[in-house]
C-alpha cells in the first residue's frame, strides 16, 4: 500500500462570504523510496494541496477527500493524533531556509527541539548525539551544531531544514520548493542529497516545484497542477521529455537547454497568468492560454484519463491527448 494516498481532495476556501475551490478533485499516491514532483505555477494549489498532508491548511479552508498517510486519513483524525503524526510520520521541509531558521540559536538547538518534543525518553546528551548524526548525514560536519545560521551559506542552512525534517525519523518528507533560493550548483547538490536519502532511508517524499526541469532530474513521477487539478501524471523523464499536455510542454519549454529540439512548443515561456481560483473557465481551465486549443476545448472540460501510449503508465487531462476511456 501506498504510504501516502490522496483520494478526490479538494480544498475549498472562505473568503469575503464566497467559496473558493483552490484544489479540486486531486487523487495521487506515493510509495516509500519514491519521490513525486507536483509542478506548476503558483497559484495552481500546489502548497494548499501538500499542506493537507499534516493538516496545515489554513483556518478558513474545508478539506473533502481523503488524505491518508500510511493507511490513516489526516483529515479526520483527532489532533492529538496529528500531532503525534508531525514530524515522526510526515514531515515538512519549507520554503526559504533563510527565513526558517531562528537566528539567534545555535542550528543544534533547533535540531534537537522536535526530538526532545517528540521523544519522551530522549535526554539531551542522547538528542546532541543525534543532532551530529543528522548533520552527517545531510553532509555537514557534526560539530557545526554549535554554528548560528548566519554562519551558515544558504545550501548549508537548507540542509539543516533537511536534517531537522529527519529529526524524528519520518517515512514521509514534504517538501515545498526546498531549493528556489539557491543557486544552481547548491540546488542541483541539495536535490541529490534528498534523493539520495529517500533511497537510502526509503522515504517516501513530495518534491513541489514550479521547475518542471528540476523536478524531471529528481523524482521518479510527476504530477504537473494547473488551476487546482492535476493535468498530466506520469514517470518524470516522460513528461519533461514527451509531455502529452501542452501545459506540460509549456512549463519544460519554460526552461530551454540550448540545442535541445525535444521540445513542440515555444520556450518563450507562456503568456498570461492562471486563473484565479474561483474564476475557473468553463470547459478545459487551461484553454485561454492554450496554443493548440479548438472549440471544443471551450465547452467540454476534459477527463484526466490514462495514456493509451506504448508502455505508459500516464494519465493526462486534454481532449488531444490519445487516451484511453
Ligand atoms: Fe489545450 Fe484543449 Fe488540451 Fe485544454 S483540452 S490543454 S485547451 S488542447
Ligand atoms: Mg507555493
Amino acid at each position: 500500500m501506498a504510504l501516502l494516498e490522496m483520494r478526490d481532495v479538494s480544498v475549498t476556501y472562505r473568503t469575503g462570504g464566497l467559496d473558493v475551490p483552490a484544489v479540486r478533485g486531486v487523487t495521487l499516491s506515493v510509495d516509500s523510496g519514491e519521490t513525486l514532483g507536483i509542478a506548476g505555477e503558483s497559484g495552481c494549489g500546489k502548497s494548499t494541496l501538500t499542506s493537507t498532508v499534516l493538516r496545515m491548511q489554513p483556518k478558513s479552508a474545508t478539506v473533502t477527500g481523503e488524505v491518508l498517510v500510511d493507511g490513516k486519513d489526516v483529515t479526520t483524525m483527532t489532533w492529538g493524533k496529528v500531532r503525534a503524526l508531525r514530524w515522526a510520520q510526515a514531515s515538512m521541509v519549507f520554503q526559504g531556509a533563510m527565513h526558517a531558521l531562528n537566528p539567534v540559536q545555535k542550528i543544534g538547538v533547533q535540531i534537537a527541539e522536535p526530538i526532545l518534543l517528540h521523544d519522551k525518553k530522549a535526554t539531551h546528551a542522547s538528542a546532541d548525539k543525534r543532532v551530529g548524526e543528522l548533520l552527517e548525514m545531510v553532509g555537514l560536519p557534526a560539530r557545526r551544531a554549535d554554528a548560528y545560521p548566519h554562519q551558515l551559506s544558504g545550501g548549508q542552512k537548507q540542509r539543516v531544514m533537511i536534517a531537522m525534517a529527519l529529526a524524528c525519523g519520518p517515512q514521509l518528507v514534504v517538501a515545498d520548493e526546498p531549493t528556489t533560493a539557491l543557486d544552481v550548483m547548491v540546488q542541483a547538490q541539495v536535490l541529490d542529497l534528498m534523493a539520495s536519502l529517500v533511497k537510502d532511508l526509503g522515504l517516501a517524499m513530495v518534491l513541489i516545484s514550479h521547475d518542471l526541469s528540476v523536478l524531471s532530474s529528481a523524482c521518479d513521477r510527476i504530477a504537473v497542477m494547473y488551476a487546482g487539478q492535476i493535468v498530466e501524471e506520469g514517470p518524470a523523464t516522460q513528461v519533461f521529455d514527451s509531455p502529452a499536455h501542452p501545459y506540460s510542454g509549456a512549463l519544460a519549454g519554460a526552461f530551454p537547454r540550448i540545442g535541445d529540439a525535444r521540445f513542440r512548443y515555444a520556450p518563450s515561456g507562456l503568456p498570461g497568468d492562471p486563473p484565479f481560483p474561483g474564476e475557473v473557465p468553463d470547459g478545459c481551465s487551461f484553454h485561454p492560454r492554450c496554443p493548440r486549443a479548438i472549440d471544443r476545448c471551450r465547452a467540454e472540460e476534459p477527463a484526466l484519463l490514462q495514456l493509451t501510449r506504448p508502455g505508459a503508465d500516464r494519465r493526462a487531462a486534454c481532449h488531444l491527448a490519445e487516451v484511453r476511456a
